[in-house]
């Protein structure tokens, strides 16, 4: 942030915040953690089956369904169908074992992380309350429809 951002004006805030970069950096930091201390690798080095599955996890990422709205990978019911399900497999087993460590190496982000999988819940329920509210006014409309047809008879 420069100097002068302050006497400029206050610039709402959008709308969707995309948190695909956040998400790539928290995964990426959770392999490494993972990798380091199951295949003993170090440093910025994953060994060539975590770096395959990483490069897939990061491609699939960009392509997903949800755009920049996604929820986070390890919580998505679609992560089966966009990784494969042998990667998806591997790839929740190293979230979830590389989560615990993560709250030791980097518990700001691991915090987080566990935040925004808690949303996600949130928001699916408010989303199934829509289109439940949704089917309800449609079943409403059939119904007035059926009775104005009764009506005009
Ligand atoms: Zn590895």
């Amino acid at each position: 942030m420069s100097i002068f951002s302050r006497f400029l004006p206050k610039r709402k805030p959008p709308e969707v915040k995309n948190n695909i970069p956040k998400e790539k950096a928290n995964i990426k930091k959770t392999f490494g953690v993972y990798c380091h201390s199951h295949h003993g690798t170090s440093g910025e080095k994953l060994c060539p089956k975590c770096t395959a599955l990483l490069a897939t996890v990061m491609t699939r990422m960009n392509r997903c369904r949800y755009g920049i709205t996604k929820p986070i990978c390890d919580k998505c019911e679609f992560t089966g169908e966009c990784f494969g399900h042998q990667q998806a497999r591997e790839f929740l087993k190293i979230m979830q074992s590389g989560s615990k460590k993560m709250y030791l190496k980097h518990p700001v982000m691991a915090v987080k992380h566990k935040l925004a999988g808690m949303g996600v819940d949130y928001a699916r329920y408010e989303q199934q309350k829509k289109l439940d509210d949704k089917v309800k006014a449609k079943e409403k409309a059939a119904k007035e429809r059926a009775k104005d047809r009764k009506d005009k008879k």
